[in-house]
């Protein structure tokens, strides 16, 4: 799909690290952008560095495990900007280092919920305004290389799990909707320089705490002299653009697909 200046854009978990940077490479090329995240004051800041590089954005605190909340978060975006050409649903949360089966119920609902949910929410609010609108649109999920793989060294199988959801999910939307005026591409990244290890920060139980699980610690470690979010935004807007659907990253895992196919 083309991207043209003044089409609307919806960016979840666009308060911070790959989020932010696809907002920027959309709002680089004149889209005008919603910029979503549980954390407004990180959605404000996002808004500020599109508006001081000359682009438009509105700032909308919503929590994408909530489908009202995800709602009103379109509603105010289409108020703003008109209806939603580019839907990502990228916000996630990152939940490591807990053997699966002493993870709480408390902390399926949340993975489960932002990961999985924030992904179904988006679609299921947002694909059928895109259809309705017969306008070109696009959607990009956001996954990760583990959602081709279950890292053996990092007890990362929860958020595989929900990764391989995303993954699926994103299949059967481009199953389903080939053929309409809305495309579909799924964004798996290996290690980005975000704050992703500091994922409690967002959790809506502890929002403003400080709690940041001692185990997730690795994260920093494991991402450091990684791949930078502007770079994924450009990469993001470079795919929507050539209608990829499958958008890797980072050239030494493109080789995943072609094993889980094997
Ligand atoms: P990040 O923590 O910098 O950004 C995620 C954003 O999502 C944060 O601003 C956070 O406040 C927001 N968020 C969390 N829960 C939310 C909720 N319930 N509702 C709305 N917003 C919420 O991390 P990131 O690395 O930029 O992660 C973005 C996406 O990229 C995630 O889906 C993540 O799983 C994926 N990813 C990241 C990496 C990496 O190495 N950083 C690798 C592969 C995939």
């Amino acid at each position: 799909m083309k991207i043209e200046p003044g089409m609307a854009a919806l960016v979840t978990g666009a308060g911070s690290g790959i989020g932010r940077g696809i907002a920027l490479a959309l709002a680089r090329r004149g889209v005008d952008v919603g910029v979503c995240d549980i954390r407004q004051a990180d959605a404000e800041a996002t808004v500020a560095l599109v508006e001081a590089a000359g682009g438009r954005a509105v700032a909308v605190q919503a929590d994408v495990s909530v489908r009202g909340s995800v709602e009103e978060a379109t509603d105010m975006v289409e108020a703003n900007f008109g209806p939603i050409s580019i839907l990502c649903n990228n916000a996630g949360i990152a939940m490591h280092g807990v053997p699966l089966h002493e993870i709480s119920q408390a902390d399926w609902d949340w993975v489960i919920g932002v990961n999985v949910y924030g992904v179904i929410h988006g679609m299921n609010v947002v694909v059928p305004r895109m259809l309705a609108s017969g306008k070109p649109a696009h959607v990009v999920n956001t996954a990760s290389i583990g959602g081709f793989q279950v890292n053996p060294n990092f007890l990362t199988g929860a958020y595989s799990m929900t990764k391989y959801a995303v993954v699926a999910l994103s299949e059967g939307m481009q199953n389903e909707l080939a053929g309409t005026n809305v495309g579909v591409s799924v964004l798996a990244p290996a290690a980005v320089d975000t704050g992703i290890h500091l994922s409690e920060r967002s959790r809506p139980d502890r929002l403003g705490g400080a709690y940041v699980r001692p185990e997730n610690h690795f994260m920093g470690d494991l991402i450091k002299n990684s791949a930078k979010p502007e770079d994924i935004g450009e990469r993001v807007a470079a795919a929507i653009e050539g209608d990829e659907f499958y958008i890797f990253t980072h050239p030494e895992t493109q080789h995943w697909l072609e094993a889980r196919h094997e």
